[in-house]
Order: structure tokens, then C-alpha cells, then sequence
């Protein structure tokens, strides 16, 4: 029996926050995209949910019913051991179910009358005919004039088109425990998140609260994958948990610090399937919704008529998402050299803490304190300041 056909400009494959802001967008500009995705939706994505406000900034304003937990304050510790908690007079992050809010996203893609294929899974692109691709799915042949890979971390649109966006790989495991677990401590987690550093180089380990749950995980480079088992279990131990058995989830997190070919003729990479998420953070909602975001402008202009469009996409990503994602690469290898120094300095001062805030909230960017970041003058300031601070004898 011969494969039903279908033919379309735009394909997105994932409904992700990429593919699902992305293909929004084109339907906003007049095009009918193609979304696709395996999974059936609503479906399970490992993830911690912290939407930055940076980030809240790039999504539909009715988003209020599915944000869960505001954040103001962050709780933390250094290698596991003693803490301290900062607060913000502002929010600097809610929770999300992943579940909830790709539903969302997705939900209003089909109330702008995309068509959405749930349960489709890409197994393999072919050339042609002509200039476009015709992609093997598991139910049908689709032809689409341009091909946007928003298939996440392991993205068979990258491979197909040759494309190895990736310089770093992160893995994360995380754990969903019942807050009620946790007795008195948990309530100590509505508003606040708890980040440990500086256990293990380019890793870090978190708590977030998101509703009746807590996401317990650590972070950190793949080939550390059993060092960092062995982390997360002595992080439940330090949170009074080292009894709990709860499944832990792992994924892989991908990080473009260089600018790696994200493109090929007339197939992009938006969000993971790019390496766009950030290597110190580990944030990969933001980029995946930005990326999303100067694909559909350029795809926009390429149907328009403007033949350039599409190869200019590459270069705006360069331009825009890049610098930010290597300044936090070498802020986080400049963290793994002063990490004691660096946290007494944000546990002393003020100053570090509002830099902190201002980058969540998408005031201020990696890229720019790069741009200022000048070690003598930081060095001749905190000294003046902790000569201030020591009492007279
Ligand atoms: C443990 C962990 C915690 C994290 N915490 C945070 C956080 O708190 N905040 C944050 O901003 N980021 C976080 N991230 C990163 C964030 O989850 C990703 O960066 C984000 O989901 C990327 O969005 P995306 O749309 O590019 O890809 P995804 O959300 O991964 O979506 C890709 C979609 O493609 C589909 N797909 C894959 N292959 C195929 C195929 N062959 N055919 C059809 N469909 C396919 C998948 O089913 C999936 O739905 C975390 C990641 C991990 C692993």
C-alpha cells in the first residue's frame, strides 16, 4: 500500500516552545505551516519549568492560568554545606507543568488554525522534488518547500541535514517528590528556588517548587553521568530525603557556545535542535522562543519573496542568541576557577545579586557584563567595600 501524501510550505517537526511559538508565528504572517510531533500531546517533558521573566516577555500574555509558583527569593549553598537566601522586591521566574504549558502553546496554534499532527513521528528526510524535501513520517510522505527542525536535543532533522550544532552536552537528572514529604522544610519552597554550586565543575544541582511538587535535580557535563547519580543522592540526603525512591528522569541538554552551522540550504534548527540552550543555567526556554521567533521573520521574507532570507538566519542568530550563549560559557568556566570566592562575594554583597536579577528578569544580558566586566576595578571596589564593612578597633 503506498504512504497518503501531503505537501505543504513549512514543515516544523516538534511542537515544542519552539516548533509551537514558530509555526504560531508563520500562522500570523499568513503561511500554513505543518506541525508534527511523536509525541502524543499533552505529553511529559523532563524539565525543572522555571520560565525566566526574560522569558515570560517573549509569550502570549493570557499564560496566567498555567503559571504555577512566583519566585523571589533563592536559597544558596556551596558544595551542599552552609546557605544563605537572597530576595528580589520582584519576580524573577515562575514554575510551569511542561505538560501544562506546551499544551497551552500548542492549543493556541490550533485555535489559529494550524494543523497539528500529534503522535507523527519524522523517521527520514529525502531530497526533491525540485528544491523541497519530501520527510518520512510514520504515517505519511509530506513535501515541504522549507524544513524547521524544533525536534529538541537529539534531533533527527539535524542529523538528516548532516548538521552538528552541538559543543557541549549536558545531562540532567530530576526526581518529582510530593512537597508533603519534605514535613515543615517544604514551606520554605513556595517562593523560593534552591541552587547548590560548586559541587561539581560546570554542574549544579536545584530544588523548584511547582505546586504539590517538588523538582529535585542536578545538572552537569555527560561524561559525569555517575558522579552525577551520586550527586543527586546526596542532595536527597541533605534535604532529609535519602529514603525516598521516586523514578529519575534523565535528559540530555545541548549547548552551541561557537557558531556551529544551525542551517543547510532550506532546512533551519530552532531551540535544542540547535544547541541553543544556556550552558551556565542550563535556561533553554528563552533561546528556543527567541530562535523561534527570527525564524518565522526570516521564513516570513523568504516566502515574500526576499531569495536571501533564509541564509540570513544563521547570522541573526549569531548576532542575537550567540554572543549571550558563549559570554555565560565563560562566566560559568571563570565560576569553576573563583567558585568559593565568587559565592562569599554573593553572599557579602549586594552588588552580584542585583547583576544576578537583572539578567533573570532579561535587563541585562552575559553579552553586556562581558562587554564591562573589568576584574581590577570589581577587585578595588570589593576590597573598598569590605574595608568599609570591618569594624573600627
Ligand atoms: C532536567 C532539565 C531541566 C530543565 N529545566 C529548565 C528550566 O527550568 N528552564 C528552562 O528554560 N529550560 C530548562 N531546561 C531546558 C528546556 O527543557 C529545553 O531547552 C526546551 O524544552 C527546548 O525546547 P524545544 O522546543 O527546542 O525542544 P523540546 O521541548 O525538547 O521539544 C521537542 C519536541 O520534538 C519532538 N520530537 C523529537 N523527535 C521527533 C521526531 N523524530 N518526530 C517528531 N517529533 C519529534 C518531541 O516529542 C518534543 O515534543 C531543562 C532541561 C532539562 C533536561
Amino acid at each position: 500500500m503506498t504512504a497518503p501524501v501531503a505537501s505543504c510550505e513549512v514543515a516544523i517537526i516538534g511542537a515544542g516552545p519552539a516548533g509551537a511559538t514558530l509555526a504560531y508565528e508563520l500562522l500570523q504572517g499568513g503561511l500554513k505551516p505543518l506541525i508534527l510531533d511523536k509525541a502524543v500531546f499533552p505529553r511529559i517533558k523532563v524539565c525543572a519549568g522555571g520560565l525566566t521573566i526574560k522569558a515570560l516577555k517573549l509569550l502570549p500574555p493570557d499564560l496566567g492560568p498555567v503559571l504555577e509558583n512566583e519566585i523571589r527569593r533563592v536559597q544558596l549553598s556551596f558544595n551542599l554545606g552552609r546557605a544563605f537566601t537572597k530576595a528580589s522586591q520582584q519576580p524573577l521566574l515562575y514554575t510551569v507543568s511542561r505538560q501544562r504549558f506546551d499544551a497551552f502553546l500548542v492549543e493556541r496554534v490550533r485555535q489559529a488554525g494550524g494543523e497539528f499532527g500529534d503522535g507523527e513521528r519524522l523517521e527520514k528526510i529525502m531530497a526533491g522534488p525540485g528544491d523541497s524535501s519530501t520527510l518520512v513520517t510514520s504515517r505519511r510522505l509530506i513535501t515541504a518547500r522549507v524544513v524547521v527542525g524544533a525536534d529538541g536535543a537529539r534531533s533527527i532533522v539535524a542529523r538528516c541535514a548532516g548538521l552538528q550544532p552541538v559543543d557541549f552536552w549536558h545531562l540532567g537528572l530530576q526526581m518529582e517528590v510530593p512537597r508533603n514529604l519534605m514535613g515543615e522544610s517544604a514551606s520554605g519552597f513556595t517562593r523560593t528556588i534552591y541552587l547548590d554550586m560548586g559541587t561539581m565543575a560546570d554542574g549544579y544541582a536545584w530544588v523548584f517548587p511547582r505546586g504539590e511538587v517538588l523538582l529535585i535535580g542536578v545538572g552537569g557535563a555527560l561524561p559525569q553521568g555517575p558522579q552525577l547519580k551520586r550527586y543527586h543522592a546526596r542532595l536527597l540526603s541533605h534535604l532529609g530525603l535519602g529514603e525516598q525512591s521516586f523514578p529519575l528522569a534523565a535528559h540530555l541538554v545541548p549547548h552551541r557556545v561557537t557558531p556551529r552551522p544551525i542551517m543547510k540550504g532550506r532546512v533551519l534548527l530552532v531551540g535544542d535542535a540547535a544547541g541553543l540552550a544556556d550552558f551556565w543555567t542550563g535556561e533553554g526556554i528563552f533561546s528556543a522562543l527567541h530562535s523561534a521567533r527570527l525564524a518565522a521573520r526570516q521564513i516570513l521574507r523568504f516566502f515574500r519573496g526576499e531569495t536571501g532570507a533564509l541564509s540570513d538566519y544563521q547570522a541573526r542568530v549569531d548576532r542575537e542568541i550567540t554572543p549571550e550563549l558563549t559570554a555565560s560559557y565563560q562566566f560559568s568556566k571563570l565560576f569553576n576557577y573563583i567558585g568559593p570566592l565568587a559565592f562569599r562575594c554573593l553572599e557579602r554583597y549586594d552588588y552580584p545579586w542585583e547583576v544576578f536579577c537583572r539578567v533573570m528578569r532579561g535587563d541585562r544580558s552575559f553579552g553586556e557584563i562581558k562587554k564591562r566586566f573589568r576584574p581590577d576595578i570589581l577587585f578595588c571596589k570589593l576590597l573598598v567595600k569590605s574595608a568599609r564593612n570591618r569594624p573600627i578597633a
